[in-house]
């Protein structure tokens, strides 16, 4: 009988061997169910082989193959095993990682959803927006779209039963022209939406944007790296709609990668509105399973056309793809923190080579990587440096010395009088202030107690509203305590500035403006961003109170002042990355400013003004600061100039994990070729009840790095470590 060689979510790096009655090559790819020890598992087929290791007598049977779903394609079979290769997590987990919950399961995927359900019974018509559809607007390749098109055009409106026996594309372009507003049923609410997509409102692109795009699709038949450095306005997504629409009139797959998920909507509206007749799916951690189950399944037969998503949208089948987009590529949420710590933004590459197209990195602010493999000729750089909408100029940046001009609760008189002024102008104006809740902590002023996370080496954030305490880090919550645990002072004093407090200070200095809080606490509802939005635009909002919440790619069109709280944190972190990190945040931000034909101002309060960061952020010399920066990279023998893994370890007392870690840096010493650090405690010891500590090593050669972690990682194995939890992390972004 023929063996089956299976991938499991277990954290070995093997395969597992079954015996499968009629399997062959065909069946690679496809989910099983098997017997291990005396559970079931799902796994995947990744070999089909005559002969095993395994003696007869202990080899079992596959339990049953499931043949609902398509086999995963070998491409994609491929990028799991580059993943687990390269990040030594096990081949197992990695695939289990990237597969949608119900494809982990042992049990047989649900039928595909039917959309007509909510508009059987009830009349479909074109609405206004629908009417002026030319049929010119479609290409004639897609047959299936104007064919419908024709059809409701011909009558008044067609009853949805009538669609009963159509296809499953007919029903799916149903279900995007009534969310896209071309077709209205009896019950939508409202049904004219203008957003009807004519050749006057596609703009005119700049001299910058018109190269840009041709010089990626001069080469679009082959792998190649860009980088779009735009400054923030430059008009990066209108360059990747039209390369999005040169791939789809050669019937292309386009994957497009954001890094926060409340970027999708937005996104997903613009894709909407430019291509009303494609299948757009987006594949984000807000799903519920079934949602991204279909979406999957849709990218996989090649039904959709256009996959947007965040960085776990790296692992969607894509049979036919022409294009990868990593948008705002120096994002470190494309890197995984937790379990299969992977780069999305490095796999886009590595996918885009292994079947030969192009890939974008769009930024305004290119990771320091990636900005250095511009330099260096590894990516090919295109520039944009105006703004695409006409008479926006860049907002002026200025520093308020804090040294001299005193804050009061945070704020001082120079920031509070230009808020006054752009109330009195009537526009918008944002505080930006990189911490929610009310206060950073609780401090008793007799005995300098503060309040502490009994998990966490981490201090509790006063979350005055809420009456709590609560740890950041871990989620930990406590009431406000009446008085100090330690010396039974009843005068608690919530020290520093957190989001709410800010926004309480302000609602005293300006009782008639309309202020806004938006961070994590007050967007965790659903939909609460899209109603926020909605009020910005519609100009219900003075002062937005927000974090870098507030700096990720939204549209503020009346926006004149921003205001930036507390930034000198980051000046002198230990975290050699923190700069590149707040020069990022910070133009971002910045970039919210003057997109209209209001001019932006920007005003930052710190106590170093003379910081070369600041400096160059005045000047909005993202280059003067990358070279110096990547100069103290060179001289400190930090990344781009090496390459580096993270042995990260934790247990429940540190000496333990020094231990370990020790031990470790003994087994790594014959290498040489690595640079080895000592092991130290983690900046922030204590999370969610672990100690933890890490052990840096390096190399000038990434080969060499693989090549010894290969190794290492099968070493370490062998050391007992009933107590420890370890993993390594490869090309870690912080320490
Ligand atoms: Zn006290
Ligand atoms: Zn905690």
């Amino acid at each position: 009988m023929p063996i089956v060689r299976v991938a499991l979510n277990v954290p070995v790096g093997t395969l597992f061997d079954y015996y499968a009655e009629h399997a062959d090559q065909e069946n690679i790819g496809l989910r099983v169910s098997v017997p291990f020890g005396k559970r079931r598992l799902a796994g995947i087929i990744m070999e089909v082989v005559a002969n095993t290791e395994v003696p007869p007598e202990k080899l079992k049977t596959i339990q049953g193959v499931f043949t609902d779903n398509p086999p995963l394609p070998k491409e994609l079979l491929n990028l799991f095993a580059f993943c687990s290769q390269y990040y030594h997590h096990p081949i197992g987990m990695v695939i289990m990682n990237g597969l949608p919950a119900a494809l982990r399961t042992t049990k047989p995927i649900k039928p595909k959803k039917d959309h007509s359900a909510t508009w059987n019974n009830t009349q479909l018509r074109l609405t206004d927006a629908g009417k002026r559809i030319a049929l010119s607007s479609i290409p004639k390749r897609q047959r299936i779209a104007r064919n419908l098109l024709v059809r409701f055009q011909q009558v008044e409106s067609i009853p949805g039963e009538a669609f009963k026996e159509d296809s499953s594309r007919i029903k799916q372009l149903i279900q995007q022209w009534l969310v896209s507003g071309w077709i209205s049923t009896d019950s939508s609410p409202h049904s004219a939406q203008d957003n009807a997509v004519t050749d006057s409102n596609i703009p005119t692109l700049t001299v910058e944007q018109d190269h840009a795009v041709n010089t990626i699709l001069s080469a679009q038949s082959h792998f190649h790296v860009s980088l779009l450095h735009g400054i923030t306005g430059s008009g990066k997504t209108e360059v990747y709609l039209r390369l999005i629409a040169a791939m789809l009139m050669q019937d292309k797959q386009v994957l497009v990668l954001v890094p926060e998920i409340n970027l999708t909507p937005q996104l997903e509206a613009i894709f909407h509105n430019r291509f009303p007749c494609t299948n757009l799916i987006s594949l984000h951690s807000g799903l519920n399973d079934t949602e991204r189950l279909q979406g999957w399944l849709q990218a996989q037969t090649g039904e959709a056309n256009i996959v947007l998503g965040t960085r776990l949208a790296i692992f969607t089948p894509l049979p036919n793809l022409g294009l990868i987009i990593v948008d705002e590529e120096h994002d470190h949420s494309f890197k995984q923190q937790d379990g299969l710590r992977y780069s999305a933004r490095d796999l886009a590459i590595f996918r885009s080579k292994q079947v030969n197209i192009p890939v974008i990195l769009g930024s305004a602010t290119p990771s320091l990587e990636s900005y250095h493999s511009a330099i260096t000729g590894r990516y090919r750089v295109i520039q944009l440096t105006s703004r695409a909408i006409k008479n926006a100029a860049l907002p002026t940046i200025q520093t308020i010395d804090t040294r001299i001009h005193k804050t009061f609760n945070g704020l001082s008189q120079p920031l509070l009088q230009a808020l006054r002024t752009n109330l009195s102008e009537q526009q918008q104006s944002i505080i930006f202030i990189n911490r929610r809740g009310y206060a950073p902590t609780l401090l008793c002023k007799s005995c300098a107690w503060t309040a502490a996370c009994v998990r966490c080496s981490s201090r509790l954030v006063v979350h005055l509203r809420d009456k709590d305490l609560r740890c950041h880090y871990c989620g930990h919550q406590e009431r406000l305590p009446i008085h100090c645990p330690e010396c039974g002072n009843q005068d608690l004093t919530p020290f520093g500035q957190g989001t709410q407090r800010v926004t309480e200070t302000l609602n005293t200095y300006f009782p008639n403006a309309r202020i806004l809080r938006i961070d994590r606490d007050s967007t965790r509802r659903k939909d609460a961003w899209r109603s926020i939005l909605q009020k910005i635009h519609n100009q219900e909002i003075d002062i937005l109170v927000g974090t870098q919440i507030l700096a990720k790619g939204h549209d503020f069109p009346n926006l004149s002042l921003i205001g930036i709280l507390n930034s000198d944190n980051s000046l002198y972190s230990t975290d050699f990355r923190a700069s590149e990190r707040l020069f990022a945040q910070l133009m971002q931000i910045s970039g919210r400013a003057g997109r209209s034909n209001n001019k932006g101002q920007v005003l930052i309060q710190t106590e170093f003004p003379d910081h070369p960061l600041y400096q160059a952020l005045q000047k909005q010399n993202f280059d003067a600061l990358a070279k110096n920066l990547l100069i103290e990279r060179k001289i400190a023998g930090f990344p781009p100039y090496v390459h580096q893994a993270v042995l990260r370890a934790e247990a429940h007392r540190i000496e333990t994990v020094i231990d370990f870690l020790s031990t470790a840096a003994k087994l790594a010493k014959d290498y040489e070729s690595i640079e080895l650090f000592d092991p130290v405690p983690a900046q922030m010891l204590r999370l969610k009840g672990m100690e933890r500590g890490h052990l840096l090593v390096q190399s000038a050669s990434r080969k060499q790095l693989q090549i010894f972690l290969l190794q290492w990682q099968k070493q370490l194995s062998t050391v007992p470590t009933q107590k420890i939890r370890w993993v390594l992390d490869v090309d870690p972004v912080e320490l």
